[in-house]
């Protein structure tokens, strides 16, 4: 336990707001829990931590956010067993990964041991907002934003490192349907696309959009400078099981290194399972749908969890997969929602006690 007094400011709310919130009918990212965290970057240093009651914030319209996009985010989840203790998942991988964003943003990293006791303290203050039950959880966004006012295009010198949490239930949990990008690229080499830097996310709204007016939620991407080698979607990476062997692309400056991911290959693994951390191209997945040797398709995240891809598109023809028995999919869900909720054993030592 980091969290302490002498780390953080800590000012709570009055009264919960935990009442108001259906749970049975959660909309995602529309309730946020009692608390967040921010803390203030200035004169060259990262300040006291603040706890305030979640709610609107003033910037200036000239804050450099808004004009030179410097932001970075992170998403995180926590767990609550059966013994209602509350857990969280790797969340030293979130931390290092949003400092390395950070990093190529150009904004300060964040101190360790702030961000822990930032999170630890929240969880506390608002365990009642982590739902026991599978599929349920508190989500966690940790992001840093470039607070300082001046529309000139340079590094701010002021940040805001915040931490807001809302609750969440099991989404994606229906099949999706995918178009590999033939035109439109997420990132490209040398870019930003290994970063969580939230522009990276607004520059996919369009072309998801114009895949979503096809029938398609979601687009595979691929590298931005042949469109032949498969990478990632949305907010997942992606898995192809071909036979019974599991692929996955390698990661790149082009793809984000997913904790989903890389837990899925260590638990696959670890269940006798091949798994190629290799470059896969388009036609290889195009000719394993026609022979029947392409099994699954599914996409890992920390939002998704496990997401199902019942077919794709490519060049104007649509691919069915095949409907499986015990498919991998389920079964990693499984093998790391059990892990997530303290139901199994963690070989790997990936929960983390709040
Ligand atoms: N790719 C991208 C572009 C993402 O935004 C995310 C979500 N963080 C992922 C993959 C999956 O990463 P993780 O498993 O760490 O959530």
């Amino acid at each position: 336990m980091h969290s302490t007094s002498d780390i953080l400011d800590i000012r709570q709310v009055e009264k919960s707001k935990i009442d108001q919130v259906d749970f049975d009918n959660l909309a995602f990212g529309k309730n946020y829990a009692d608390h967040m965290m921010v803390c203030d970057y200035k004169d060259g240093a990262w300040q006291k931590p603040k706890i305030l009651p979640y709610g609107p914030m003033e910037f200036e319209p000239s804050a450099k956010v808004f004009h030179y996009g410097q932001a970075v985010f992170e998403g995180m989840k926590a767990f609550k067993d059966e013994n209602n203790k509350v857990w969280l998942f790797r969340p030293e991988e979130n931390f290092n990964r949003i400092n390395i964003s950070s990093k190529r943003m150009a904004i300060p990293e964040f101190p360790k041991d702030y961000f822990f006791a930032a999170l630890e303290t929240l969880l506390k203050l608002d365990e009642k907002w982590v739902h026991p039950g599978d599929g349920n959880s508190l989500y966690i966004r940790p992001f840093v934003i470039a607070s300082e006012n001046g529309v000139s295009a340079s590094p701010s010198n002021e940040y805001k490192f915040m931490i807001i949490c809302c609750p969440a239930k099991a989404y994606y949990n229906s099949p999706v349907k995918v178009l590999v990008a033939d035109h439109y690229s997420r990132s490209a080499d040398g870019g930003v696309g290994f970063a969580k830097a939230a522009g990276n996310y607004g520059a996919q709204f369009y072309p998801t959009n114009l895949a979503n007016e096809k029938g398609y939620q979601q687009i595979i991407w691929t590298d931005s400078n042949s469109h032949k080698y498969l990478e990632e979607a949305g907010t997942m990476n992606l898995f192809f099981r071909i036979n019974d062997k599991l692929i996955t692309a390698p990661t790149s400056d082009r793809i984000l290194d997913g904790v989903t991911r890389k837990s899925i290959i260590d638990l696959a693994r670890h269940q006798g399972v091949e798994v190629e951390v290799r470059k896969i191209t388009v036609e290889e997945l195009v000719s394993a749908a026609v022979d029947g040797s392409l099994k699954e398709i599914f996409g890992t995240g920390t939002a998704a969890t496990i997401a199902f891809i019942e077919g794709f598109e490519y060049a104007d023809k649509y691919h069915d997969l095949p409907q499986i028995e015990n498919p991998y999919s389920l079964r990693f869900k499984k093998g790391l929602q059990d892990i997530q909720y303290n139901r199994a054993e963690d070989p790997f030592g990936w929960r983390y006690e709040v």
